[in-house]
């Protein structure tokens, strides 16, 4: 019988990618999501199960009918600006949320659970490689409901056994080779499809977010991951846990930064076209700099990030960009 994954959020980004792979590696992913922010179109792998993550009825409902070896649990806000002014909303669906599923997912007996984490756990360390034990000293509501979840899944593990595999990812980029999901919020805060919007025209110019910032070139450095490599990774996780190895913490990044300005730089590289922008203020809650330590998932997972460099990144985002969009 096909092994059934609970993936919340499946209907998102990030998650319709992992069902993608999920599907390719022989599971049956069920998306269950409430579509605050993700797409009905977007769930193509594998069945859905509307809810919400603080509708206890509901998830244990769902747990009973799949039956599933594992939750990857994607479901969350996700944007530090909006974090910085509605903590309570952070707070609430990501913290309470995420504890409400904990709980479902343990009496229902289902002990292996995937979560995505964040490099803005981490918090603004000046120019240090983050590794997975570097202090956590979140500097937004969003790095620190994401904290906080960890810590519930450690407790969790304490009192109950349940097996977590936690991974931070630094900034997640790119979409499916194939144009069948991609990335599309609404609305968009992030810099790769916001600059291919500009690119094309769909909006005003780009707006660098602080060119005061203590680097090379004064802009903020990010690294960037595929998020075609980035689910690879959950799916090795989820083997991880069903081969019983226990809980394990894992950045996701490549270990190489990157500036706003070099990718405006490639951007214009590999869609050959202007990108217009501007410079702006800073942005509250951004840090200088999220650079991954990134070997523990290298060599424990056998993860390898090969699609993550700046061409494939934006290519594939670029193809979806013109090529792919959901409708409500
Ligand atoms: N950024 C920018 N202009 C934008 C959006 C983002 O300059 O319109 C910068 C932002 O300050 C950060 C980087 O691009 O340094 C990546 O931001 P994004 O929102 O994509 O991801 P985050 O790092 O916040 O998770």
């Amino acid at each position: 019988m096909t092994k059934c994954v609970i993936v919340t959020g499946g209907a998102g980004y990030i998650g319709s990618h992992a069902c993608k792979a999920l599907r390719a590696a022989g599971y049956e992913p069920v998306t269950f999501d409430n579509l605050s922010t993700g797409w009905e179109d977007a769930v193509k792998f594998g069945p859905f199960e509307k809810g919400d993550l603080l509708d206890r009825a509901r998830l244990d409902e769902v747990f009973a009918k799949y039956n599933p070896v594992a939750v990857m649990h994607f479901a969350a806000f996700s944007q530090v600006g909006e974090s910085m002014k509605d903590p309570a909303k952070y707070w609430r669906n990501n913290v309470i949320g995420s504890l409400t599923l904990i709980e479902a997912a343990v009496a229902a007996g289902c002990m292996n659970f995937v979560f995505s984490s964040t490099c803005a756990t981490y918090g603004d360390q000046d120019n240090v490689v983050l590794d997975e034990e570097s202090v956590q000293l979140p500097i937004n509501s969003y790095g620190a409901s994401k904290r906080a979840i960890e810590d519930i899944l450690e407790n969790f593990e304490q009192a109950f056994g349940l097996n977590s595999v936690i991974f931070r990812y630094f900034n997640v980029a790119g979409g499916d080779p194939e144009a069948e999901v991609g990335e599309f919020h609404q609305p968009e805060t992030h810099l790769i499809p916001l600059m291919l919007d500009a690119i094309a025209g769909k909006r005003d110019a780009l707006t660098i977010f602080g060119t005061d910032y203590v680097t090379p070139d004064g802009t903020c450095i990010r690294d960037y991951v595929h998020v075609c490599d980035l689910v690879d990774a959950h799916v090795l996780g989820l083997k991880w846990l069903e081969d019983g190895k226990g809980s394990r913490v894992f950045n996701l990044g490549t270990g190489k930064g990157f500036s706003v300005r070099e990718v405006i730089d490639h951007s214009r590289a590999v869609t050959n076209m202007e990108v217009p922008y501007v410079e702006g203020d800073r942005r509250p809650g951004d840090c200088t700099k999220l650079v991954s330590g990134s070997e523990r998932a290298i060599k424990e997972l056998g993860w390898s990030p090969d699609r993550s460099n700046l061409t494939e990144m934006i290519g594939d985002a670029w193809k979806w960009h013109q090529t792919g969009h959901y409708e409500k």
